[in-house]
Formats: structure tokens, C-alpha cells, sequence
């Protein structure tokens, strides 16, 4: 059966397959500009249900660790890569197995795995901290960051230690356009071009925000000819976001309204348990519709943010904190500004809800979790739904 948005059960994400292939699109576009290989990093992303679609564009999956990258191998195919911040012992003969590209953080983790490693045929990388930080204000994504545990810095890297290492990999960037990653790259390869010259491949990471209507990719084409041309090195990046960017939504439902100074909307949804990024980032998501009534009377209409860090951006006429039902006083999604009153029973969709949400809900408070849709042609299809089993299974 399929639904549409006035009746989709609530919360649920929905994701567009149209929506999906125009990132796809563009990021085949790179692959076959430059033969580069694109990976979906699966951490951001990774509703299997769309890894057949996704398979026909990109190059594979890559992986945080063996489960993502099981994942990966079953149900996407192509190339399985892999980068932990460090491995577990008991883990490493099955990474081994499904994994063609696996990337330490460090020479002592190389060390430990590496008689392994040369006995599994497999190509094994080192990932390097460029300590070139190119983003204010989000010190938690930022891996060049001073103390970061991720990558070995320049003064640390040890060129005789490199014996089975056929690659290099970073990851700097997030939600950047291509001058960071030029800019990077200026420094990688004035620090690491000597081992560069030995190489096979170099990863650039994720965080090129490759679908965003104001990406550079005549830049983005030119960083990666530039390294294949300079060390006849394959190209590999990971993007998370960039494939799934603005591709889906969260629909949720408003449960009751209440007044404390301003008008509060009580929905289905929660910034704690469905999007915790929203308070962990933060950022305030935007809507993409409000829809109020049923079946044939549903009426459409939008909203905008009015507040952001603290300052009012847009003033309306019917304003409105959105929160979550949780006992969290600050799961506050963000302050709206309505064409019209909102009523019980209306339906809000939250814009850009793809990527690093699904991924990262919880069952706080005994949340129920979403139900995972997905919007073909001919309409919307449910995919999952979950219930009481699920939270109490992780208890
Ligand atoms: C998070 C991450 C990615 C994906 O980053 P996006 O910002 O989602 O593009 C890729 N590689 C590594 C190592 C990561 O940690």
C-alpha cells in the first residue's frame, strides 16, 4: 500500500528516490569527469533499502567499523572500506574478509594488525592529521582540532614504517566547499608528498558537500586530476551528506499546544531521540511544509525559523516553539513563524532529515522510533515501523 504525506503514519522519515538520484547524478558526474572512486560513507547514511539505487552510481560503502562495513558488503556490493580510530583483536579476521581498503589511525595499530594484513592480500592505508583545520565553530567535526585522536601528524609519521601501506588517507572537512579541500591538499602535499610519490591511493575523506547548489566542482575536478597526474595516485572520497543531502524528511504530528509565554506546539517527534543533532550541533531545521486537515481538505502551507543562536531572523504572525513529548525541558526542536494557527492533529515536515538522523535515533524515554518510508513513483511505501520490542531489546 502506499501513502502520500496527508496520511503517512507519524514520526516517520520519509526519503524521495527522485530526491536521491539527483545527488547521485551529479556525484556520477565526478566519477566519470575524473575515474575517481566515490563511496557512500554509511555512518551519515545508511538505509539499505536504497543501496541497490545507490549501487548503480557510486564506487561502494565505507565503514566505521566491522558492522557498517558488514552492512556495506551485503547489502551494497562494489568496494567495502574501512577506518576505526582503533580495532578490536577479535574483530579483525572478519574486517579482514569483507573489507578491501582497511585504514589505521595509528603506526601502533598498523603494527598489531600487520602480519595479518599482509597475509590477507587486502590494501591497507594510514591516516594522517593534516593539522590544517579549514571550519570555525564546530570544534566537535573538526579532526585537525588540537589533542584530536584522529590521524598522526606530520612530526609523528615514521617513513620507515611504512612497509605494506598502500595508501593515505584524511578526513577534514565537513559541510565544506572545494577551496578547503584545495587548501588541504596544498598542505598534504607539502608534508607528505615524498610518501605520496610511493603511494597507490589517496582517500580525501567526507564532508565535501558536493550536491549543495554552490559547490565548486570544476574546483573539486581539478584537486583530484591534480593527484592523480602529479603521483599516479586513485582518487577515493567518502562523502556522507553530499549523497543523501536534502533527499528526505522527518513528518511529524502535532499532539497538543500549550502557552507559557509563547505558543508551544507539543509534537510527535523529538530533538533528543529522533534528531540529535539538532541540539548536539546545533542547528534549527527548517520546514518544508505544514500540512493541516486530511484527504482531500488537507490545506498546505510553510513556516520559517525565527530564531537563530538567540537572534530573531524573520518575525510572524503565528509564532510557535516546537518540542518533543520527552521530560527533557530542553528537547526544543526551534521557534517558528506560521502562515496560520497551528491545530492538533496538523503535520509538520522538518526539511534535510536523511542524513545523520535515521542513524543516530534513540529510545530515550521509551521513544518510539520512527517508522522509515521511502517515496517512489508511485507513492509513499513503509519500509519499517517499530514498537515497544525495539526499546526494550536494548535494555
Ligand atoms: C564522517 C566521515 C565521513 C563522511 O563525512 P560527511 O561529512 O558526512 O561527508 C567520511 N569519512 C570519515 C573518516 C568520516 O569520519
Amino acid at each position: 500500500m502506499y501513502y502520500d504525506y496527508v496520511n503517512v503514519p507519524t514520526p516517520c522519515f520519509v526519503v524521495e528516490e527522485e530526491l536521491l538520484k539527483q545527488n547521485l547524478e551529479i556525484l556520477k558526474q565526478v566519477i566519470e569527469k575524473t575515474g575517481c572512486h566515490i563511496l557512500l560513507a554509511q555512518k551519515c547514511f545508511s538505509m539499505y533499502h536504497t543501496y541497490p539505487l545507490l549501487s548503480r552510481y557510486l564506487s561502494g560503502t565505507t565503514a566505521s567499523g566491522l558492522y557498517e562495513a558488514r552492512l556495506g558488503r551485503d547489502y551494497f556490493g562494489k568496494e567495502t572500506h574501512v577506518y576505526s580510530a582503533a580495532y578490536r583483536e577479535e574483530e579483525m579476521d572478519e574486517i579482514f574478509a569483507i573489507c578491501d581498503h582497511i585504514v589505521f589511525n595509528s603506526f601502533s595499530q598498523w603494527e598489531r594488525y600487520k602480519e595479518k594484513a599482509m597475509g590477507s592480500g587486502k590494501k591497507c592505508g594510514l591516516r594522517i592529521n593534516p593539522e590544517c583545520s579549514t571550519q570555525e565553530g564546530h570544534a566537535i567535526y573538526d579532526p585537525c582540532a588540537p589533542y584530536s585522536r584522529m590521524g598522526i601528524v606530520n612530526a609523528d609519521f615514521d617513513r620507515d614504517r611504512l612497509e605494506g601501506i598502500s595508501g593515505l588517507h584524511f578526513h577534514t572537512l565537513c559541510e565544506q566547499n572545494a577551496d578547503a579541500l584545495y587548501e588541504t591538499l596544498q598542505v598534504v602535499k607539502k608534508n607528505f608528498g615524498d610518501v605520496l610519490s610511493e603511494m597507490e591511493w589517496i582517500n580525501f575523506g567526507g564532508g565535501h558537500h558536493i550536491t549543495r547548489k554552490d559547490y565548486d566542482i570544476d574546483c573539486l575536478v581539478e584537486c583530484i586530476r591534480d593527484m592523480q597526474q602529479q603521483y599516479q595516485l586513485e582518487v577515493y572520497l567518502e562523502p556522507g551528506e553530499a549523497v543523501a543531502l536534502n533527499a528526505g524528511f522527518m513528518v511529524a504530528s502535532v499532539l497538543d499546544l500549550v502557552h507559557n509565554g509563547m505558543d508551544i506546539a507539543i509534537l510527535d517527534t523529538s530533538a533528543a531521540c529522533h534528531m540529535p543533532d539538532v541540539l548536539e550541533m546545533p542547528y534549527t531545521p527548517e520546514i518544508h511544509q505544514v500540512i493541516s486537515g486530511s484527504g482531500e481538505n488537507a490545506v498546505f502551507s510553510t513556516a520559517k525559523v525565527i530564531h537563530k543562536q538567540d537572534e530573531t531572523v524573520e518575525k510572524q504572525k503565528y509564532c510557535y516553539r516546537l518540542g518533543g513529548p520527552t521530560c527533557l525541558s530542553g528537547d526544543v526542536i526551534g521557534d517558528y513563524g506560521f502562515e496560520k494557527p497551528l491545530k492538533v492533529g496538523d503535520r509538520i515536515l522538518f526539511k534535510d532529515m536523511a542524513i545523520y538522523s535515521m542513524v543516530k535515533t534513540n529510545t530515550f524515554n521509551g521513544m518510539r522510533l520512527p517508522s522509515i518510508a521511502y517515496k517512489e513513483k508511485n507513492g509513499i511505501k513503509l519500509i519499517k515501523q517499530f514498537g515497544y520490542e525495539d526499546f526494550k531489546m536494548r535494555l
